[in-house]
């Protein structure tokens, strides 16, 4: 069975002080209104990712990255746990970001970091603290939003200081 995805990009804020390597699936089918990115609904859209592909990917990231995080594709459980076993395997913490409530424990026990909950607009993402999204450390249970809200304010600090500057 296919698990389609774009290339990976590396990316710094998904998972606090963590340097991610980050894997968009394709099929998602929880079809939040407003998705920012509907071509994921298709689960043809982009190129199948192997297990030999994966590792190649991470062999030639591995000294810069900290953590692999998947967007989607809990929907191919037996996929995506034997990536994120490879991901383990290799020293490297892992991340799913889904829209959904609940994660069954056959994945969420190979993860450090899970975002759950749909995108709603009205309630706002992360960095938001009226969101229903929430980002949990697993292994300790605790939840990590705040990291997410202080980020964000002091981004806005930043840029009023850039502004004042
Ligand atoms: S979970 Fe993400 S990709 Fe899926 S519909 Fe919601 S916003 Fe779009």
């Amino acid at each position: 069975m296919k698990f389609n995805c774009l290339p990976p990009s590396i990316v710094f804020q998904e998972v606090p002080n963590e340097i991610s390597l980050c894997f968009s699936v394709s099929g998602c089918k929880v079809a939040c209104t407003g998705c920012h990115s509907t071509e994921l609904w298709n689960a043809d859209y982009g190129s199948h990712l192997s297990n030999k592909s994966f590792i190649n990917w991470l062999t030639k990231y591995q000294n810069l990255i900290s953590c692999v995080i998947f967007f989607g594709g809990e929907w191919q459980a037996k996929a995506l746990i034997e990536k994120l076993l490879i991901a383990r395997n290799l020293g490297l913490k892992t991340c799913l970001y889904s829209g959904q409530k609940h994660i069954d424990i056959s994945i969420s026990e190979h993860l450090n970091f899970l975002k759950t909950g749909p995108w709603q607009s009205a309630l706002g993402g992360l960095e938001s603290i009226t969101s229903n999204q929430v980002f949990r450390d697993i292994k300790t249970g605790e939840k990590l939003n705040h990291l997410f809200i202080k980020n964000h304010h002091s981004n806005l600090l930043k840029g009023v200081n850039n502004v004042a500057a």
